[in-house]
């Protein structure tokens, strides 16, 4: 939703992309995961301690199932939406659910003057921060209990591999509101019972993984 409607159709096909870009990130989280695994020292979560607001966690990157179910009434008639993901890093520190990012880019120098992450790289740890997680077998799928939620969105350039810039911000009402009214009008426009709308940016098709096969590209 944050980048481009017309992404949905592909989605809902099934259709799947790498661009070289993505491509690059892959490496980088795999190599990321790989040194975590080797040096963590993995102990068994209990359901105490997951209750437990006050006890920081720490889960290894990559190894936490998210799933993110929303029901609507709507004048069509009732829907429900549910997303499957897998966050890179959950954290719980200081009683605040933590999802870090990471998110690479050719061309870091665009966040220069950037406040907030780009709104589909937003929705998407909101969307993390307001999931159920599989904690494994022992816990299965639950809540983290928190005070506060928060993300890191990590802009790493593609050509060193290092972190460019970091967004670090608590989550409020507003960020909510973002997630629960872009999540409904997703449901909608898959459904279609709603129209898909163009964002009208050449720069954004040109860097898009369907540009080649899709009808509405600029070009
Ligand atoms: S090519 Fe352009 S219009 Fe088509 S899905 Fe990509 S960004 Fe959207």
């Amino acid at each position: 939703m944050g980048y481009c409607e017309f992404q949905i159709p592909f989605f809902i096909e099934g259709v799947k992309v790498e661009t070289a870009q993505m491509a690059v990130g892959t490496e980088f989280h795999e190599h990321a995961e790989k040194m975590e695994r080797e040096i963590a020292v993995v102990v068994p979560l209990t359901k105490t301690e997951l209750e437990d607001k006050k006890a920081d966690l720490n889960f290894i990157r990559e190894d936490i199932q998210t799933s993110f179910i929303l029901e609507f009434e709507l004048m069509h008639g009732k829907a429900r939406l549910e997303l499957l993901g897998r966050a890179d890093k959950v954290m719980r520190q200081k009683e605040t659910l933590i999802i870090s990012d990471d998110k690479h880019t050719y061309n870091p120098s665009r966040h220069d003057f950037m406040k907030k992450p780009y709104d589909n790289q937003l929705l998407q740890v909101l969307a993390y921060l307001h999931s159920m997680y599989y904690l494994g077998d022992s816990v299965g799928w639950a809540e983290i209990p928190h005070e506060k939620k928060a993300y890191q969105v990590n802009i790493i350039d593609s050509k060193t591999g290092s972190v460019y810039k970091t967004y670090e911000n608590v989550v409020g009402s507003k960020d909510a509101e973002l997630l629960f009214g872009n999540a409904l009008r997703f449901t909608q426009k898959c459904l279609q019972w709603d129209e898909l709308v163009h964002h009208n940016s050449k720069a954004r098709c040109k860097s898009c993984g369907y540009f080649d096969d899709c009808s509405k590209a600029l070009r």
